[in-house]
């Protein structure tokens, strides 16, 4: 039977693997994308806020007409205690104007619509097809079985997402670690555009961003969040999945989720709304060291494959890298092709490119951020300290009020405050 043959093979039709089917059609390669899900879109989560501001420029033609929710203008941040909350709501004339740095998105509608665009670029899009493995030709990746069928490729590239199956058959990723990701689990609620914007103080068409700490995970390491969308919000946790499974008390990520959406200051925001969507996933959350190999002989990884998620403790980031990586995987797949050496040697451009741009500095930057966050006192005494220094403030007592400079001492208790606050400085100044 005659070798069926492509330039480039992608494995996952996520972002990062959308972003390289598009770049690579775009550049009149022959390439074949083969995804899983019923449809592109249909099995990937997020939380949902796309910083489009670092990759408008790579795909100029698809923002005009893409299904982007609302442009995120207002950052808020809740501080949970057991029986309080502190909400910061902040709004920044600079963020809140055109071109907007940030959208919300719901994957189901952005992936299908930037399929739709790679297809007319001219790439080859399989859905309900799932690969089961690589093939080796002379120790170089040279195509993929997927359902019975093997199909043969000068590059495969890599972008099936977290715990990557196929960047651990071609022995690029590192041994897996649960130190080193965190599992998320969201639902969208429905809600209409009006009671949104009413109860998010949004003017119509804006949106809000908030993160929640503290209680929320009662008080381990993770997050919840809540964006909101054009008639939905998307509201979620996302939490360390070795806090999730070893720290006690042990609980259930949904029994965590249904109690984040019983605290009234949540209820009252999704009161009357109607879950249509509920999902979970994992999130390689493990940095820079812990990135895998990029690149091998006939072979690419990208986006959360690689490993290219960060949890940067105010925002959760792995939308614009995923795409990013992808678009410049293809380039170095492109590169290659100009020679017709597809060796590991000649693929490593792909590293070389990555590490002069953002993503690589990123990621160096936020190196120790998420170790440094990862300790208890962030998601426990600190929410409550500043509860109780809340409550100290704003409780009338049944007599005498004290001036607010004795109240704040007492609430805070000073004599274990400085011992903390230098216990915990050097993890702070890695932030
Ligand atoms: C709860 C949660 C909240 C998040 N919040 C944010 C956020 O607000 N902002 C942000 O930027 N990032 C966020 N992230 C991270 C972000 O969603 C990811 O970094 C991004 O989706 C990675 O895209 P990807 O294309 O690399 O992988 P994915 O989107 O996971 O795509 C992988 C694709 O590969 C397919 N696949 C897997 N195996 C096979 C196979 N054998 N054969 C064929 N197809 C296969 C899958 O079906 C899937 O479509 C969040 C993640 C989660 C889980």
């Amino acid at each position: 039977m005659e070798e069926v043959r492509f330039n480039v093979i992608i494995i996952g039709g996520g972002l990062s693997g959308l972003a390289a089917a598009y770049t690579l059609a775009e550049a009149g390669q022959e390439v074949l994308l083969l995804e899983k899900g019923d449809y592109c879109g249909a099995k990937n989560v997020t939380g949902g806020r796309m910083y489009v501001s670092l990759i408008r420029d790579f795909f100029p033609a698809i923002w005009a007409k893409a299904p982007l929710e609302r442009a995120i203008v207002q950052e808020e941040l809740c501080l949970m205690s057991p029986g309080s909350s502190i909400l910061i709501r902040y709004n920044d004339a600079d963020i809140a104007s055109e071109p907007y740095q940030s959208y919300s998105v719901c994957r189901a509608k952005f992936d299908k619509y930037f399929a739709k665009q790679a297809e007319k670029k001219g790439a080859l899009i399989t859905v309900k097809k799932k690969v089961d493995s690589l093939v080796f030709k002379d120790g170089k990746v040279d195509g993929v079985v997927a359902g019975g069928e093997t199909l043969y490729a000068d590059v495969v590239i890599c972008c099936d997402g977290a715990l990557s199956l196929f960047a651990q058959q071609a022995y690029l990723q590192k041994p897996l670690n649960p130190k080193h990701f965190a599992v998320g689990f969201k639902e969208i609620i429905e809600l209409a555009p009006e009671t949104l914007e009413n109860r998010f103080n949004l003017l119509p068409g804006q949106g809000a961003a908030r993160l929640y700490m503290g209680d929320v995970t009662e008080g381990k390491f993770g997050g919840g969040f809540l964006y909101t969308n054009k008639e939905s919000v998307s509201l979620g946790l996302v939490l360390g999945l070795e806090a999730l499974c070893q720290e006690e008390p042990r609980t259930k990520a949904p029994d965590l989720l249904e109690r984040f959406k019983k605290r009234p200051e949540v209820a009252a925001l999704i009161a009357g709304g109607q879950t249509a969507e509920y999902s979970a996933h994992v999130i390689p959350e493990g940095g820079y060291d812990h990135l895998s190999k990029l690149f091998g002989d006939g072979i690419l990884v990208a986006g959360d494959a690689a490993g290219f998620s960060i949890n940067a403790g105010i925002t959760v980031r792995g939308m614009e890298y995923a795409m990013f990586s992808g678009y410049i995987a293809a380039w170095a797949a492109i590169k290659a092709a100009g020679t017709g050496d597809y060796s590991a040697e000649s693929l490593s451009v792909y590293e070389r490119m990555l590490a002069d741009s953002f993503l690589m500095q990123d990621f160096k930057e936020y190196r120790h951020v998420t170790e440094s966050l990862n300790h208890k006192r962030f998601f426990t005494y600190y929410p409550e300290l500043a509860g109780k220094i809340m409550h100290g403030l704003y409780a009338m007592p049944n007599g005498p009020k004290a001036r607010i400079t004795p109240t704040l001492r007492r609430s805070v208790g000073v004599r274990n405050v400085p011992d903390m606050l230098l216990k915990d400085l050097p993890k702070v100044v890695k932030l």
